[in-house]
């Protein structure tokens, strides 16, 4: 129970993102502890603009008995990452809450709800912007963009050493290029094909097209970069259809 403060500083949704089944074997008082004292460092570094290693380090300084476990320190980094704002829709938070799920659900079966997004198709109103994807051969909605996990991409040259590179290829490389798949959360047409099953490959729900595939160890994308877990679907099996606005079609009647 923290004070409302620091649920809205978004510590609080940092700190239960794993903690719905405590691990008993460290004894839940100590458990306890530690989660006091990631609170008690979080607020310090909310508050006082800290680094996770000064405002830990200056905790330790006034509170010497004060020790936390490693999970909770991972996500105090996380959240430093975020710059001390936790926001669940974003990239960063989904990518975290799905690698958290392998280690909590081994057998990955009885997967919450929220770790899946709405199938598009199922929805016929709210979709008024954004950009949706659908399969290229049966037009069958997929995902929107809204579940795209971004990443960084990898250096090429060094994440595949054996592949060289001339100074020509890598001046026409731009930027996200060298991306051949949409790395995205899993949406809800996935579950049947992902519930108890480690890695596989992602079919079209209605014209079984091969999309992509799953493996919730992490593949590797075409840019060298490794996503875990990673749910990926080619660029070339989706065409992107742009949403416009309800107001936008009215305006140009007009
Ligand atoms: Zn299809
Ligand atoms: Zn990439």
């Amino acid at each position: 129970a923290e004070p409302d403060h620091l649920r809205e500083a978004g510590i609080t949704a940092v700190l239960t993102v794993d903690s719905e089944e405590p691990d008993f074997n460290t004894g839940a008082g100590v458990e306890g502890v530690s989660r006091s004292v990631a609170v008690m460092t979080a607020f310090m570094m909310k508050t006082d603009q800290l680094t996770f290693e000064k405002a830990y380090e200056n905790l330790k300084t006034i509170k010497p008995e004060a020790k936390m476990n490693e999970g909770f320190e991972w996500q105090l980094k996380l959240y430093q990452a975020m710059g001390c704002e936790v926001d669940t829709s974003s990239a960063v938070y989904k990518q975290y809450r799905l690698q958290k799920v392998t280690e909590k659900y081994p057998e990955l079966q009885n997967l919450p709800q929220e770790l899946f997004a709405v199938d598009p198709s199922a929805i016929t109103q709210g979709l008024k912007d954004g950009v949706l994807y659908k399969c290229r051969k049966c037009r069958r909605s997929l995902f929107r963009s809204s579940s795209i996990l971004d990443h960084n991409e990898g250096s090429g040259p060094i994440a595949f050493a054996h592949k060289r590179m001339t100074p020509s290829l890598m001046l026409t490389t731009g930027s996200q290029a060298q991306c051949t798949s949409y790395f995205i959360e899993p949406v809800q047409w996935m579950e049947s094909t992902l519930l108890g099953v480690m890695d596989g490959q992602l079919l079209c729900p209605k014209c079984n097209a091969k999309l992509g595939s799953f493996n919730w160890y992490g593949e590797q994308c075409s840019c060298g970069r490794w996503i875990t877990p990673a749910f990926q679907i080619h660029k070339n099996r989706v065409d992107e259809m742009k949403m416009l606005p309800v107001w936008g079609s009215q305006t140009r009647k007009i």
